[in-house]
């Protein structure tokens, strides 16, 4: 007769019952990541050091390659904003991928393309927010300006200003609590509107006393020594403004992480050093980051551009000679995939939103997530029941701790991931990643037993 504790599902705190060794061997994992989420503030900086970090594992660029064999490593950029790296498995390509997917765009605040303007003796940035925020969450502190400007001449300059300890930061001003009553007595998602999210850059007037916006000017002169770029070199740029603080231990345990962007580059760099870690898998491992994912996938960065299609084809018309477009339908049909990414612990502030048997419990393990959608299960990429059997058992056999979660309470609301779109190429996908609290907010917390279970389930994945 099997007892009660052999029937039922039960999920239990990791940090329980681990060895020294084993908590060591997490803790620096997460110090990796730390280091990783600290440097990689925007997609194009993350899809850098991914690069960077690939290039040490032995990965190459596809387009260096006239032919592919088992246990090569390759990878391709897309546009600077996005990377696919794969292990050529034995099977061959067509015989199917295993995919880990996750995005390394994240909800910011965006410069406008005619940002900079004068008013009241300052110098500011007009921004346009980028994805999911809560708009109150950005006033007050301290921000750093991260982007890419063509200029006139067709030369492209970074600017990356506001991380290192004696660097100026940024700021977007909110008002004093002593005049605040009409504000505070507002809904908190009219308080802040967005068109009041400017940024305050300077404030010293340029000596000609007879320029028209001196303080303007000033900032003018300083950004086109800096950088060389003019006020219309902003129209061809993409520069984001993001917390300046960088990712820290929270609690007296350090049982967790904090830092902006977790969402969703805690999955990404746990799929990244899984990938990085395979050697000649029976199947080809692919980890997949996008762009975009937080605006709905569009354009082409984003998971719904045919991009991913377009590598998948050239990998199987590198192994062989005689091509056609089959194979490549054939990949993608025998391919399964492991949608990456967050999803919202249980909290013990917010209960109300929660039903807590399926919600993922902080450092209880990495979650899984049948389906997504809002109230219905609109919009919903729901994971068949064998596959998610199947996910299990990769798990299950592979020692690594998971658990079952859903967004929150059906009729408050929902959220989607890039599942879909790859669920839509006749792909097997399953949604699963780490538990986040305060998600979309500038400063996400992580668990590191999950953040380390994800990585461990991912190259179990990617193995199989
Ligand atoms: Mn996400
Ligand atoms: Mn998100």
């Amino acid at each position: 007769m099997k007892t009660y504790d052999e029937l039922k599902y039960e999920v239990k705190n990791g940090f329980c019952g681990i060895n020294e060794a084993e908590k060591a061997e997490m803790f620096a994992f997460c110090d990796d990541y730390k280091e990783y989420l600290g440097k990689g503030k925007t997609e194009r900086q993350c899809c850098n050091l991914s690069l960077k970090l690939a290039e040490s594992a032995g990965f190459v660029p596809l387009s260096s390659k006239t032919s592919l064999v088992a246990g090569d490593k390759v990878y391709s950029i897309n546009r600077g904003k996005g990377i696919i790296l794969a292990v050529i498995g034995q099977d061959g390509v067509s015989a199917g991928t295993n995919i880990v997917g996750a995005h390394i765009d994240v909800p910011r605040l965006d410069l406008k393309p005619n940002p900079l303007y004068e008013d009241g003796g300052f110098a500011m940035f007009k921004t346009h927010y980028y994805g999911g925020i809560k708009k109150y969450q950005w006033t007050a502190i301290p921000l750093s300006i991260h982007g890419t400007v063509i200029k006139a001449d067709g030369s492209s300059v970074d600017i990356s200003i506001g991380e290192d300890a004696d660097d100026p930061v940024f700021c977007i001003s909110d008002l004093l609590p002593h005049l605040a009553q009409d504000q505070m007595s507002k809904k908190m998602s009219e308080a802040i509107p967005g068109e009041g999210l400017n940024v305050v850059i300077g404030n010293i007037p340029d000596e000609d006393k007879d320029a028209k916006e001196r303080v303007k000017y000033y900032t003018l002169k300083i950004l086109h020594e800096k950088y060389g770029i003019t006020e219309t070199d902003f129209i061809s740029a993409e520069i984001q403004i993001v917390p300046a603080f960088m990712p820290r231990d929270i609690g007296f345990d350090r049982s967790m992480l904090a830092g902006f962007g977790q969402d969703d580059r805690v999955c990404s760099f746990a799929a990244l050093r899984a990938v990085m870690e395979i050697e000649n898998p029976k199947r080809t491992a692919i980890c997949l980051l996008v762009d975009k994912e937080e605006v709905g996938s569009m354009g082409n960065t984003g998971m719904k551009s045919r991009f991913f299609e377009n590598f998948i084809a050239k990998l199987c018309s590198l192994q062989t000679e005689n091509y056609n477009d089959l194979l490549t339908r054939d990949a993608l049909s025998n391919s399964m995939c492991l949608s990456a990414d967050v999803c919202a612990a249980w909290d013990p502030n917010y209960p109300e939103v929660k039903e807590k048997r399926n919600s993922a419990i902080m450092n209880c393990g990495f979650q899984i997530t049948k389906y997504t959608g809002a109230r219905g299960k609109s919009g919903a990429s729901d994971a068949s029941a064998e596959y998610v059997g199947k996910v299990r058992k990769i798990m299950d056999d592979a020692g690594v701790m998971w658990q079952t979660g859903l967004l929150g309470k059906v009729d408050l609301g929902g959220g989607g991931t890039i599942a879909q779109y790859v669920a839509n190429l006749d792909i097997d996908t399953l949604d699963c990643g780490v538990p986040l609290l305060s998600m979309h907010s500038p400063y996400e917390v992580a668990g590191k037993v999950d953040i380390y279970m994800a990585y461990k389930g991912y190259k179990a994945f990617m193995l199989t």
